[in-house]
């Protein structure tokens, strides 16, 4: 099932469409290449599409699909500006590595995150359904050219 299916169908499942404007937010995001956006830039992106869509329902779209952990809502800079990722995978063990600079997300092994999960398990009373988490910092690429995580 394409990524696309998957969102529609989890929306359907809460009562809601997958409206032409709501199919061009998780377009813009899907096709983003790795690079996490705000809603500003999003919005600027689905305007190209959808010219007649407005930036608050740009948000309001954000809201509903963060609500329904389609997407995850990430403050990755100090600047306070929340930044939008497809959320691939809500259950089990997930780390991944996220550029500051460039946007990268790269997944690490699972293995990082084993021995948390298990001393979680072993010394609290949790039912633990997931364990997740990202690292920022910057790529090795970004390293190499010398960018700094203002540029992001
Ligand atoms: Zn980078």
């Amino acid at each position: 099932m394409g990524d696309l299916e998957r969102i529609k169908d989890k929306l359907q499942a809460s009562g809601f469409k997958l409206t032409p404007q709501r199919r061009s937010v998780v377009s813009v995001i899907l096709n983003s290449s790795g690079k996490i956006l705000s809603a500003e830039e999003i919005f600027v992106q689905v305007r190209q599409v959808s010219p007649e869509i407005g930036l608050a329902t740009v948000y309001r779209t954000l809201d509903i699909l963060s609500n329904l952990s389609v997407l995850e809502k990430l403050f990755l800079t100090d600047d306070g500006v929340a930044r939008y990722n497809i959320n691939y995978q809500q259950n089990g063990l997930f780390i991944e590595f996220i550029c500051l600079s460039c946007g990268k997300r790269i997944e690490l092994a699972k293995e990082l995150l084993s021995d948390l999960d298990a001393v979680i398990k072993k010394d609290s009373a949790f039912a633990v359904k997931s364990v997740r988490t990202h690292i920022e910092g910057l790529c090795e690429a970004c390293q190499k050219q010398g960018k700094n995580v203002i540029d992001y």
